[in-house]
């Protein structure tokens, strides 16, 4: 097996799916599972999909192209604001689009006549995490104007917290998403329409007895790829929180002192480096380092402590053990360390192999921009 290797256990991801779409469905919410963190991988895609996902959604056409190559024909949402540059693409690829600006939708009416086909918008309401959105009070004039345009349909309202500012999903602006949702519904004299509450970052607000109101749709990624829940980082009772791992190679064990010596200057990463004098050390080296992953966010196993990490190299104290030259330490990534990891094209791809589609490593390997 290659190393540095990340491993995704589709069995475990099954698993976390199916238990948040039930527990999503019996408070009346549908799960759109977001795949940007895998980079769209078809075997994960269509495990969540298994697992009873409602759609689709990434930020990245490119991943959503990739998803339908493998032949995916479910309802997909690009989930971030589509770029003009890209919206014959979006239209080709995307089922709905997350939007927040007029001149974006009426491209998108323009590119779906072209194609003589219809797209789906969902508007995205700014509710104070101060990211992507439509101010409040400009949300029923742009629906107004969104509904006048040839070959699109509105598909209904989303709001997402928790992103940029840390604004966590409460009573409070879930309640004001609800009524702007059925003064919204009113005015487009439709029953139905999507309220796309947030992401994962709404799963605390929602399990500790949240008032649901008029929403019937979560956007849920980290929560589905690693368990807990993206406010404290807490894990979700009954899910798996090992469902992803990050394996690296030991280059160099040795005793060494834990102290440096000489002139204490800037490092390549920190200012000031600093190191407790412990005595000696059973000091590690594992291959993977900063260009690769975010080392901050790698829980290494028991017993052994992180202690610094360069561009390509990670230092570990190993404590009572010495590990051999050769042999391999698992990592637990939080989310941040796990997209740093699945973009880099120095880190191998695993799967187990459950899923009846054979493994496709060259599918992430060569990164479709050109597609
Ligand atoms: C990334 C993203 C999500 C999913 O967020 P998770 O925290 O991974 O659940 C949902 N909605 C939007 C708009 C996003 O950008």
């Amino acid at each position: 097996m290659s190393t540095p290797r990340l491993h995704i256990d589709l069995d475990k991801i099954f698993h976390n799916a199916s238990t948040l779409v039930s527990r999503l469905r019996a408070n009346g919410i549908s799960t759109t599972g977001v795949t940007k963190a895998f980079l769209g991988a078809p075997q994960v895609a269509r495990t969540l999909l298994r697992a009873g996902v409602a759609s689709l959604g990434d930020s990245h056409i490119e991943n959503i192209e990739l998803m339908r190559r493998s032949g995916i024909t479910a309802e997909m949402i690009l989930i971030r604001s589509p770029m003009l540059s890209q919206i014959d693409r979006v239209v080709a690829s995307a089922d709905i689009s997350l939007n927040t600006e007029f001149d974006v939708v009426a491209a998108l009416s323009a590119a779906a006549q072209n194609a003589n086909k219809s797209h789906g918008v969902l508007l995205m309401v700014e509710l104070g995490d101060l990211r992507e959105g439509i101010m409040p009070e400009d949300v029923e004039s742009t629906v107004q104007a969104v509904c006048r345009l040839p070959n699109i349909k509105f598909m209904g309202l989303g709001t997402n917290l928790a992103c940029r500012s840390g604004v966590s999903p409460d009573n409070r602006n879930m309640a004001e998403l609800t009524a702007l949702a059925s003064r919204i519904a009113q005015s487009v004299s439709s029953n139905r329409i999507i309220v796309s509450g947030g992401n994962s970052s709404n799963l605390e607000w929602l399990f500790s007895g949240g008032e649901v109101g008029h929403i019937n749709n979560l956007r849920i990624g980290e929560a589905i790829l690693l368990g807990r829940e993206a406010l404290n980082r807490e894990p979700i009772e009954g899910l798996f929180t090992d469902a992803i791992s990050l394996t690296a190679e030991v280059i160099e064990s040795k005793t060494k002192p834990s102290k440096p010596w000489g002139e204490i200057a800037q490092s390549a990463f920190t200012n000031h480096p600093t190191s407790a004098d412990l005595g000696n050390i059973n000091q590690t080296i594992v291959a993977i380092g900063r260009q690769d992953t975010d080392p901050e966010g790698l829980r290494p196993p028991a017993g052994i402590q992180l202690l610094d990490a360069s561009s390509d190299h990670l230092v570990l104290n190993t404590g009572v053990k010495k590990l051999a030259v050769g042999s391999n330490v698992s990592f637990q990534p939080n989310y941040s360390a796990l997209l740093r990891s699945m973009t880099s094209p120095h880190i191998t791809k695993s799967f187990n192999k459950h899923d009846a589609t054979p493994i496709a490593r060259t599918e992430l390997e060569v990164l479709p921009n050109a597609a």
